[in-house]
């Protein structure tokens, strides 16, 4: 670890102490608005022990400028310190303040070869970021409305001025857009939201998705080096979505961001409308090309679309995107499955010049255990597109799937924890409807009662360090009252006369060694077996690529496990003409890694479509 010196400065400290970490951010933000910046602005100083708990005490040290107490201890105040004293009078030792030239023997210690830019910008680290508003989990259950609610702008300036601008930028590093993340925050600690706007598009086709459902701290957030020195890492998904969410509001999606070339002439067909084809679609597009998507489904967006809550991703976002490149002229025939309603070999003769199959993984796989076909047993596939699909989640409840008493998800992925979050919306829904049809005030839980609502539980074999879903969705689901049964694994289902689910006989699991990947590997203890009362089972056990696509590319014989092969460096198939990416050749993956798979066959289609003699 080398040690960066920094310039000592003689200096007059005023520290703000605050209750709520989170307002820092904001007094940070709010003293950079009167030009109170750069040098001036030191760090939060976390007590002993380093933690967020109640004796935690979060401090803001500020270098006053000659002749500015006042306004600075005012500005401390209105932002919410609780206290404005200079450091002595707060018992603190000034050693414990990194800032710079408050202390003799001040070392700032970051990683060998990171140097602070050359500017009279100063290292100003903040520990802990700025918290993002959230619905409070009580009131969560009760519609399917979008849980994170983002920040204001404030709020994000006030996050992003966190961002060290590391010159190595570990953060783009980790992203696998590879997006220009110190760029974009410092456009938006600037104020420039525009700008900030403009350098993620250059390498995001969907920021406001990307910033919503990717899965940061395994990408971006978890290279950053705030988070690296035992930090809060920069919260880099939020300001995206930020930004974003900005460009919708302002409109600006195609007027000013996007300017169209002339015609080529050449034809694209893109078959599924997740999130690969939708990337490639708007490049090629935007190059010229005519673009037709092809999805099977009656509404566009692919997984985007079905896959994913609403709650977490509101269709709105999606929708927005459909619209922006339907605004750029790519056509979406929708209801239209390749392979079925029309051949592969159709659309390469009917005068399309390429051919990209990016339709993802959508075939559930299954348990193979007895019992499985009893009624009351779902796939997430169906579970999750039903709810969306027949719009259940904005109550309308048609088609959507039945829960009852006790419903099991089996599994331990982002899939696994959106059907449990799911599965409790949907059986409140039922009691307010309860509610507002018998028109009392009846008490929620004995309404609840009464419908026989017991509980949502998440049955994985593994434990929970193994579980695969983001921690923020594990966290999530736990707070809105999932129950978890960890090391468990079915072995039947148990059905009723009726031929309906009534139970599920599970055996308790140990972990041995590791497998491959380095992942222990669970082994079932003899005499564990035990029975679970279930009227609802979903198995949440993950995707693979409908096989029917692969074999219309490779023959009857290609396609291991329905992936389709390509060059990885152009997304080439070896059929003649045909590209594909995404689910469809790793498996179930990333949203991101799809739409970068969309992005990279786009560029070797425009130049092959191109070359073609018309
Ligand atoms: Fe450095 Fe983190 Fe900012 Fe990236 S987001 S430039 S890693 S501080």
């Amino acid at each position: 670890m080398a040690v960066i010196e920094v310039a000592r400065k003689p200096a007059r400290i005023l520290v703000g102490e605050f209750r709520n970490p989170s307002a820092i951010g904001v007094a940070r933000a709010a003293l950079e608005a009167c030009g109170i910046d750069g040098d001036f602005i030191g760090a939060i100083v976390r007590n002993s022990k380093g933690g967020e708990d109640a004796h935690s005490r979060s401090m803001l040290s500020v270098l006053v400028p000659r002749g500015r107490q006042d306004e600075i201890e005012v500005v401390l105040k209105e932002s919410g310190a609780i206290r404005v004293a200079e450091p002595e009078r707060l018992g603190l030792d000034l050693r414990q303040i990194p800032h710079p030239g408050i202390s003799e023997d001040l070392e700032l210690k970051l990683p060998s070869g990171r140097e602070f830019p050359a500017s009279s910008w100063a290292p100003a680290i903040s520990g802990y970021r700025v918290r993002p508003r959230v619905l409070d989990e009580r009131d969560r259950i009760w519609s399917f409305d979008e849980v994170e609610l983002g920040y204001s702008s404030q709020e994000a300036l006030a996050e992003a001025s966190r961002c060290l601008r590391c010159p190595d930028s570990p953060c783009s590093q980790g992203c696998p857009a590879h997006n220009d993340i110190p760029g974009f925050v410092r456009a938006l600690r600037e104020g420039d939201f525009h700008r900030g706007i403009t350098l993620l598009r250059r390498t995001t086709s969907f920021p406001a998705i990307c910033g919503r459902v990717c899965d940061k701290a395994r990408q971006c957030e978890g290279s950053c080096v705030l988070g690296k020195e035992g930090g809060d890492a920069v919260a880099i998904g939020l300001l995206e979505r930020f930004l974003a969410d900005w460009e919708l509001r302002e409109g600006l999606r195609r007027s000013q961001l996007v300017s169209m070339p002339p015609p080529t002439g050449r034809k694209v067909a893109v078959v599924g409308s997740g999130p690969s084809g939708l990337a490639l679609a708007g490049d090629l597009v935007s190059r010229g090309h005519e673009v037709t998507i092809f999805e099977a489904l009656p509404i566009p967006g692919g997984a985007l679309a079905w896959g994913i809550p609403a709650f977490r991703l509101p269709p709105a976002i999606v929708q927005a995107e459909v619209e922006r490149l339907a605004g750029l002229g790519v056509v979406f025939k929708l209801g239209t499955k390749v392979g079925v309603d029309v051949a592969l070999d159709e659309l390469l003769a009917g005068g399309h010049h390429a051919v990209f199959i990016g339709a993802g993984a959508v075939v559930p796989t299954t348990l193979g255990i007895p019992g499985e076909e009893l009624e009351g047993i779902y796939t997430a596939t169906e579970f999750l597109s039903r709810t969306k699909l027949s719009n259940s989640y904005r109550m309308r409840d048609y088609q959507s799937p039945l829960v009852g008493q006790r419903l099991i998800v089996i599994g331990g992925g982002n899939t696994a924890m959106d059907v449990a979050q799911t599965a409790l919306r949907l059986n409140f829904s039922a009691v307010r409807q309860a509610q507002q049809q018998e028109h009392t005030t009846i008490d929620v839980a004995e309404t609840a009662l009464r419908l026989g609502f017991r509980e949502v539980t998440v049955v994985y074999r593994r434990s929970e360090a193994e579980m695969p879903a983001r921690r923020e969705e594990i966290e999530g689901a736990k707070e809105e009252g999932t129950r978890f049964k960890f090391l468990t694994a079915p072995l039947r289902f148990i059905g009723n006369d009726q031929g309906r689910l009534a139970a599920m006989e599970c055996v308790e699991m140990e972990l041995g060694r590791p497998d491959a990947r380095g992942r222990r590997q669970p082994v079932a203890k003899p005499g564990t077996e035990l029975i679970l009362e279930a009227d609802t089972v979903v198995l949440a056990l993950g995707y693979r690529p409908d096989p029917m696509l692969a074999k219309l590319v490779a023959g009857e014989h290609g396609g291991r496990a329905g992936l389709i092969a390509i060059d990885k460096q152009t997304g080439r198939t070896n059929r003649q003409g045909v590209w594909a990416g995404g689910d469809m050749v790793t498996g179930a993956d990333t949203v991101v890694r799809a739409m970068v798979a969309g992005q990279r066959a786009a560029r070797d289609v425009d130049a092959y479509v191109r070359g073609l003699a018309v």
